[in-house]
Parts: structure tokens; sequence; C-alpha cells
């Protein structure tokens, strides 16, 4: 079925005037108090520091190169519209360590926000050659166990106003310390894994993936258990994992881009639905009486060979208007709390719909969606009734509107699901659009652990 999209023009025009103010996404790192995700213009300008990620293995230039081949990765997905652009090298000498790391990081991020070109706004690349900078910030040892971390600083969202959901400040700290060869002092625990340049790209990735915006994802869990299991992910599974997933795995070849990093990117930066189908609906209970928030709703290729990587996910409820801005629980929600919109889908394939629970244990650092902890639910189904095949003639494709995905919740969690008609929801609708100049600073550390603990 293919409906004339009168919705898709006005969105193209609104898509023109904002620049790259998207109307939907998949996994933002954060959204405003409207459901809106934060991301930045058209141009991102990253200031690297003088100094070098490890002596020997990734000096000055190299150091500089991994940042900036990230940032082009992410930005040469197709359709993404984003200039890259090296800054100039950070201030006074910028070789950054524990004892003046504070001139640059969280430093000013005002400067980025008042219009106001005399006051400079640096977007800082930190290299935490030997972890003192990480030990100074988390504790000590804690460089043997924090990789690196990156976010950006935005303007509370709690105002509401979709201009401010424009980042233009980020910043990204890497620590050396656990590149081999890697260091050890005594009293600390040696690194929880040694990083090989590769791993080294793939955390730098992954991390730059977060200063854009995005948030994690994990789309295939049954292969991340059993790469859990196996102690490495097999020939078969290695390209299951997204690169946003939250935790590095060895084997996994998180340095290419699965489908649903590209889709991601793209929700943010782009136009996903150019040429591909969508799909929109919402995740309710057994009876279908209550919507649900947090719910992971996958579309997979039926194909067997492609089951696993033309896979991409959203999560129920992760763009819905909140209470608060930064609340995490599931039921932060004012409106719309079960819908998911799944965009991608490719010309002539067949998609199942699926539904699966955020394992459990990403919570923290490793948060994925809109809520932490994790909604526990629900279990994984692929409801045959679920297939779609998408088509596309005149440059129109198929868009199919209020799909009802039933789950296995029979109410008895309802601790998290939200009840679109209660009270006590209704109750929270007196919002304050109240502007406030507060930072919300954000980041997600990289932790080394390779496995659950
Ligand atoms: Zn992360």
């Amino acid at each position: 079925m293919v409906f004339r999209q009168y919705f898709q023009c006005l969105f193209l025009v609104f898509f023109m005037l904002l620049a790259s103010f998207p109307a939907l996404a998949g996994s933002p790192l954060k959204t405003n108090i409207n459901g809106l995700p934060f991301h930045w213009g058209s141009t991102v300008v990253f200031h690297p520091e003088s100094g070098e990620l490890k002596a020997g293995v990734f000096d000055h230039d190299q150091s500089v190169s991994l940042i900036r081949d990230a940032l082009d990765q992410w930005a040469q997905v197709p359709g993404v519209n984003l200039n890259i652009v090296e800054g100039e090298t950070l201030a006074d000498g910028g070789d950054t360590h524990a004892g003046n790391y504070t001139q640059f990081y969280k430093a000013n991020p005002w400067h980025c926000y008042d219009n106001d070109p005399s006051t400079p706004c640096n977007s800082p690349i930190i290299f935490d050659e030997d972890g003192s900078i990480i030990e100074d910030l988390f504790g000590s040892c804690s460089q043997y166990s924090i990789l690196g971390f990156s976010g950006f600083s935005d303007v509370a969202g709690d105002s509401g106003d979709p201009t401010w959901t424009q980042l233009k400040r980020g910043q990204a700290i890497f620590s050396g310390a656990c590149i081999a060869p890697a260091q050890s002092k005594p009293g600390c625990q040696p690194c929880n894994v040694v990083l090989e340049p590769e791993e080294v790209k793939t955390l730098v990735l992954h991390e730059m993936g977060h200063f854009l915006g995005l948030g994690h994802a994990q789309v295939n869990p049954d292969s991340y258990l059993n790469c859990h299991a196996q102690g490495t992910c097999t020939e078969e599974i290695e390209e299951h994992l997204p690169t946003m997933f939250p935790l590095l795995m060895k084997g996994a070849k998180m340095l290419s881009l699965h489908r649903d990093d590209i889709l991601s990117m793209q929700r943010l930066y782009g136009n996903p639905d150019a040429g591909t189908c969508q799909i929109k609906g919402k995740v309710l209970s057994a009876d279908g009486t209550k919507v649900l928030r947090g719910v992971e709703v996958v579309a997979r290729n039926t194909e067997d060979s492609q089951f696993f990587t033309d896979a991409f996910a959203t999560i129920s409820g992760e763009m819905s208007p909140k209470v608060t801005a930064t609340g995490k629980e599931t039921t932060n929600c004012l409106e719309n709390c079960g819908d998911f919109t799944l965009s991608g889908l490719k010309p002539g394939e067949t998609y199942q719909v699926c539904v699966q629970r955020i394992l459990e244990n990403f919570t923290g650092t490793k948060f994925v969606g809109p809520a932490d902890p994790p909604f526990q639910g629900v279990d994984q189904d692929c409801p045959e009734s679920l297939t779609f095949t998408c088509q596309c003639s005149g440059g129109e494709c198929d868009q199919w509107q209020d799909v009802k995905v039933l789950t296995n919740n029979q109410g008895v969690d309802f601790a998290y699901a939200v009840s679109p008609e209660s009270p006590a929801l209704a109750a929270g609708c007196s919002l304050s659009h109240r502007f406030t100049r507060s930072f919300a600073w954000y980041r997600l550390a990289f932790v080394s652990r390779i496995f659950f603990t």
C-alpha cells in the first residue's frame, strides 16, 4: 500500500528551513523535553590538543587522524550532510596533563552558545597519554578500566525550544594507559583489556558517535550473548554487533558500521525515508489496552543471511515528549509513550518486525534507549503477522501506519509501563517551559569491561 504523503512534503520544507533538524530519530543519545534529539548543525569543528595518545604507537598526527577518520566515517554515511573541520590546536601549548586539563575540559561551554564571536568556542579532544587525567577525574586506578569517553555540552533540554537542540560544543578524552604496551602501577589492577590499534580505532569510532549525538544500540542481543559464552565472536556472528553496542567485544567487527548505525546516523543528519519504506505503530500489552515504553522493536530482513545484518531497531517511546527533561525512568513520558517508527526498509525486501527487551545489564553508562533501568516486561517475539514487503513506485514507498505490536506483557510488571489515560500523567502535563541557563553535561564512559562481571 502506497500512501501519498503530503506529510513528507511538509517534512522536507521543515527540513530545509531548519537545516538538519530531524522530524524523527532512532537512537539519540539525548532528547529535549519534547522528545527532539540533540544533534550538530551542518558543521562540526573539533580542537585537538598538541600532544599524542601513545608514544611510539599513535604520535600527534596519527592521534588526530584517529579522530578525523572516525568523524569522517560517520559523516560519509550516505545521505548525511555533515562538514567535519579540524579547528586550531588547543591554546597555551595545548599538551594536556592532569595539572592543566581543566583549562579545556568542561571549560566555558557558554562561549559556544552566546553568539559572540569574541568568545572562543572549543570542542577539545584530549589525549591522556598516561591516564592521569582519567585518574584525576574518576579516582585512583580508574585509568586501567576507563579507556576514554566523549559527549557534548548542551543547553538544558527543558526549555523545549528546538533551536537549543543544535549542538555546538563536544569534547572527548582518550587514555593511552591501556593501549599496548599497557602501563601498570603498583597497587592498581592491570588493564582489564589491552587494546591493539584496531580496537583503538573502534573505541574512537564509538566515542565520536556519542560526540555526534548517537546513543547506544543493541539490535542483536542473542549474538552478543553467544560471543560472551564463546569468549569471542565467531565468524558467523562477527558482523552482528553495531559500532554503538555498549561494550567492546573481542572478535566483533564493530569498526565497520552496522545497518543500524547507518540508519541511526541518517535519522540525526539525513533522511532515512528517502527511497525506503517505513512502519509506524505502537507497542502494547497482551490485551492491547496499555502502551509500553522502552521496548526494542526490530525490523529484520527475512533472508537468513541478512536476518542479523540488515536489521535495525528503534525503542518505543524514545521520541516521546517527557515530563522532565532528564529523568530516565520509563514513566517519564507525557504522550505517545508506546509509539515507534522504523524507517529504512529496502525496496523489494521482506522484513519481520520483532520485539525484544534491552538486556538488564545495559544500565548506567551502558544505557540503551530512553529508559534506565530498561523495561524487562516483555519477551522476545517475532509474530508472523508482522511481515512487510517494501515496495516503491514512482518515487513513493510503502508506509504502514498504526501497526499494533502486541507483546506477551500481561500487565504484571507495570511499574515501568504507561497507560496513556492515567490521571497521574495528566497531572504531569502542567509543564513549565521556563528557560534555564544551565548546562547538562553528558558523557558516556566506554569501559573496558569486555564481559559482564
Ligand atoms: Zn558508549
